[in-house]
């Protein structure tokens, strides 16, 4: 266990130290508070917050939380598994000083991701964090890879003066128009100041198709280090937004009619400091471990989708035609394709080469869906799975027969029908251990029961403003 006079806190020596020094110079700032954030299994965001003064004892005994969150439902009723849900016992949350920053866009206020431990000093075995430390960490030792990840971000700008649970676009241009980029140009212009002065390199910011819908793409980094960042950005556009009288959505489907927000991951697969999706013998560059990888992920996407896309509001999402990827094929550049393959630029392609998996939205736990499409990638080397042909176009064009023969399938088309395939699929479940695999479960069959009486309007509404 750790103590002040035993500084090992997550096992790594000096931490307590390291949390004085840092603590001070945050209060030095003006930092008063630090946000202890971790993301739950129904994929809301959940924090405990602490005066800066008391991170030294954050860091070495960790905060206090319930492990009842794991089986909260978005709309904070509770579902039980066979050991999550009760009011009993108690989890401690630990911030990992390694992202501790101070959040341009709340004055006064740091943030910091945190690992669940147990009273006892194990780790939590509903902690998705771990998970997705641990599965990256099992990549490394018994396949000797490594990954480099990014949440592509996209969200709905509203006004915050709009009647209560409604959207109103806050910026009316069109598509990727020029207009919206101007509408809320002191809005973005604060934003990518924000995420500067954390720390945040952009690629690039953008207004997006549906209705007052932006974009940013963040740079890659390695697996816990992505999910992190992809839940401090949102956390950052949020505040900023709400400091220039805006209210952010990144559900699945703000309406039940319009394109959605997705929350598409990339990742590439390295070894020995090389991208194995550029430079290979197979397709487009790729190695035959990258087309392996992509295969496991093809094979395993109708039970990932319990996962990636974990809503009731993200099957309003994921519906054809809508680059929502919500059939299982690959293509280069395909945007219809739930896995796009992208090469990169002639030149650069060493460096970017990766694979976007589409059928994720941001109401996803970010550590539950990198874990389990790394997962599934992985089992896709281990069993030599080869990768199908490639597809071109919609293929939402395609007959049954022609989708069958190109082995084409259209993913889960609600909650319950996801979590059939999810149950059924070992390699998942196994990758999650017992108590996470069933939280996922159980949360993703609670929140189907909760709109089973809801139409598509209503079910929009009951989700909007929740993630
Ligand atoms: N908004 C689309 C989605 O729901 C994605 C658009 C894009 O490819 O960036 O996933
Ligand atoms: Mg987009």
């Amino acid at each position: 266990m750790t103590t002040f006079a035993d500084p090992v806190p997550g096992g790594r020596r000096g931490e307590v130290r390291r949390a004085a020094t840092l603590g001070a110079a945050l209060a030095a700032r003006g930092v008063r508070g630090i946000v202890l954030a971790y993301v739950d299994t129904a994929g809301v965001g959940r924090v405990k917050t602490i005066p800066t003064a008391r991170l030294e004892a954050a860091v070495a005994w960790g905060v206090g939380m319930s492990p009842v969150f794991d089986t909260f439902l978005a709309d904070d009723s509770i579902v039980t598994t066979d050991v999550l849900g009760s009011p009993d016992g108690d989890l401690r949350l630990y911030p990992d000083l390694d992202r501790l920053v101070a959040l341009a866009g709340q004055p006064g206020w740091a943030w910091a991701p945190v690992d669940r431990i147990t009273q006892e000093g194990a780790p939590h075995p509903g902690c998705s964090r771990t998970f997705l430390r641990r599965t990256v960490t099992g990549a490394a030792e018994r396949h000797g890879l490594a990954f480099k990840a990014a949440v592509e971000i996209e969200w709905a700008v509203g006004l915050a003066s709009a009647p209560a649970g409604e959207f109103v676009p806050a910026a009316r241009g069109p598509a990727y128009g020029a207009i919206r980029q101007i509408e809320l140009s002191d809005y973005t212009a604060d934003l990518l100041a924000a995420f500067a002065a954390q720390d945040v390199d952009v690629d690039q910011l953008h207004p997006e198709y549906a209705a007052g819908q932006f974009e940013v793409s963040v740079g890659a980094l390695d697996p816990v280090a992505a999910a992190d960042r992809s839940v401090l950005v949102r956390q950052t556009i949020r505040a900023v937004a709400q400091r220039h009288g805006l209210r952010v959505s990144f559900a699945p489907a703000v309406s039940a009619e319009s394109v959605g927000n997705g929350g598409h991951l990339h990742l590439s697969c390295w070894r020995g400091g090389a991208n194995l999706h550029a430079g290979g013998e197979g397709r487009y560059g790729m190695t035959a471990d990258a087309e392996a990888f992509a295969a496991g992920v093809l094979a395993h996407l109708p039970a990932l989708t319990a996962v990636t896309a974990p809503s009731p509001a993200s099957h309003l999402r994921l519906r054809p035609s809508r680059w929502a990827g919500v059939f299982t094929g690959w293509g280069r550049e395909t945007r219809e394709a739930a896995l796009r393959m992208i090469t990169g630029m002639a030149g650069r392609q060493e460096r970017d080469a990766n694979m976007e998996v589409k059928p994720v939205d941001l109401a996803a736990n970010p550590y539950l869906a990198l874990g389990c499409v790394i997962a599934a990638g992985l089992d896709g080397i281990t069993a030599s799975r080869t990768l199908p042909e490639e597809i071109t176009g919609d293929p939402a064009r395609y007959g049954p027969e022609e989708a069958a023969a190109l082995g084409v399938r259209r993913l889960p088309q609600s909650l319950p029908l996801a979590v059939a395939e999810f149950r059924a699929d070992r390699v998942l479940r196994d990758a999650l251990g017992p108590v996470l695999a069933d939280a996922v479960s159980a949360v993703r069959l609670g929140e189907a029961a909760a709109v089973a009486d809801l139409d598509d309007a209503q079910v929009a509404a009951a989700y909007r403003w929740k993630y």
